[in-house]
């Protein structure tokens, strides 16, 4: 009777039957709970509105582009990095074949990943690099191939715990490898390491301290010291960096954060970062470093567990091209670009975008106020960037109703929420999100 319903038989015409169908179910539920109340029956047309509107949230729901105003550059909950043009562009081909693994040559099997990982050598100067499907992978796979039933030596200052049931000390156990903690919370030294070096030491391994700092009394062991102990004994050097620069930012006026190139100059024998923090690239744990220990690596049976798929090879490799081409990267690399963004160029943003409500007379208070973005995904937690955002004050709604109902438009408006505040950052808006932005804005007035 109530499929029969006209409303719901034109859901039909526009939804999977089968999604209407449970949509059906989960309305007539409803009604039953309200009757069970005591509530008189529903008709007919308040269920198929009903219908109507779980079908809506649901689909509001799928994995969509939302507009991200947070000011976190690199936000985990968001997708962490926005992939460049020329990556997303190069995935909207895969509706066909690639060549992911034939040899275009021979017309052989080829080799996966070739590409990327000449890209990666290349632009590190390692002797070899490897892919796998996130950092966190990366270091399982290094402890696991190199390091099972030895030590491998850690500073207390860096055991670390990635938001998300990332913890530093679970990895090294999953591995087969055996812990050795040295040093204490805040100071660690050479000695410190040399100190537990066994026949039975496989590696000194170093973390970048990435979403936290150790500030004060404080001393780390660099890798540049960490690897003169390898002219006294037979240990690697691993240097886990985490969020992985693969240029140096500080010539971008930001704060130098290592990257894969000074740790290898500086004598580390594997270096590991992720793909879609500072690099600006998909989700992938990347491997450079000593091409007999990748050898290695490559016929340990985790690394087939953790390959990559052809989505992430190819987006990787668009990425890292655009590091061949030093001179246009911040223009197309929009991790990059956000984090280079001045304040007052955000200002500008903020302050355009607010004459264009206030031209509208929104019934909405908005201010453009000084404010700080955070760079995120772990990287430069001490270094946040000045910037400027539109402070939004509703008569009407509480600050959470408006951010909800921002992350209920179309497209969806993710902010922040501070004093009372909704904050929205145009740091991390794209320019062609502007207008769209706008508009969510101008018809959450008019509602
Ligand atoms: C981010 C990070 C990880 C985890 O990387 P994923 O790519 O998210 O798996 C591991 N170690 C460090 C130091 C990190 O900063």
């Amino acid at each position: 009777m109530l499929l029969e319903h006209a409303q719901v038989q034109s859901l039909m015409q526009a939804w999977p039957r089968s999604l209407v169908l449970e949509a059906a179910r989960a309305a007539q539920r409803w009604a039953r709970t309200l009757v069970e109340r005591g509530d008189s029956a529903l008709g007919l047309d308040l269920l198929a509105e009903r219908i109507q509107a779980y079908l809506l949230l649901a689909d509001h729901e799928r994995l969509r582009p939302v507009i991200n105003a947070t000011g976190i550059v690199l936000h985990t909950g968001l997708g962490r990095a926005v992939l460049p043009g020329t990556a997303a562009h190069a995935l909207s081909c895969l509706d066909r074949c690639c060549n992911l693994q034939i040899d275009l040559d021979t017309g052989q099997r080829g080799k996966r990943n070739f590409m990327t990982e000449r890209l990666l050598c290349r632009l590190t100067g390692a002797e070899a690099a490897l892919v796998v499907n996130n950092n966190a992978a990366a270091t399982l796979l290094i402890l696991s191939s190199l390091c099972k039933g030895m030590d491998v030596v850690i500073s207390r200052g860096q055991l670390i715990e990635i938001g998300g049931s990332y913890r530093l000390p679970d990895c090294i156990q999953q591995s087969g490898a055996l812990m050795v903690e040295v040093g204490t919370t805040n100071k660690t030294h050479l000695r410190d390491y040399e100190r537990v070096i066994s026949e039975n030491t496989a590696a000194l391994l170093r973390v970048n301290p990435s979403n936290y700092r150790i500030v004060g009394f404080s001393h780390q062991v660099s890798t540049r010291e960490l690897a003169t102990l390898k002219e006294k004994y037979p240990v690697l050097i691993i240097d886990d960096l985490g969020c992985g620069a693969m240029v140096d930012l500080s010539q971008y006026g930001l704060p130098k954060e290592p990257t894969a190139m000074d740790s290898l100059a500086e004598g580390a024998d594997l270096v590991c970062f992720s793909g879609d923090k500072l690099l600006g690239g998909p989700q992938a744990g990347i491997i450079v470093g000593r091409s007999d220990l990748i050898g290695r690596m490559r016929k340990h049976p985790l690394t087939r567990m953790l390959r990559v798929g052809k989505l992430t090879d190819m987006a990787l490799e668009q990425t890292l091209r655009l590091f061949l081409e030093p001179e246009r990267l911040v223009e197309r690399h929009p991790t990059l670009k956000m984090l280079t963004l001045s304040a007052k160029e955000v200002k500008r943003r903020a302050s355009r975008l607010k004459r264009r409500l206030d031209k509208e007379n929104v019934a909405l208070e908005i201010r453009v106020l000084y404010e700080q973005s955070a760079v995120g995904g772990g990287a430069m937690p001490d270094s946040p960037l000045p910037t400027f955002v539109l402070a939004i004050h509703s008569r009407t709604s509480s600050p959470d109703e408006l951010a909800r109902r921002l992350r209920y438009a179309d497209p969806p408006v993710i902010t922040r929420i501070k004093d009372n505040e909704v904050f929205l950052d145009l740091r991390t808006v794209l320019e062609d999100e502007e207008d769209a932005l706008g508009q969510v804005l101008l018809e959450l007035c008019s509602e």
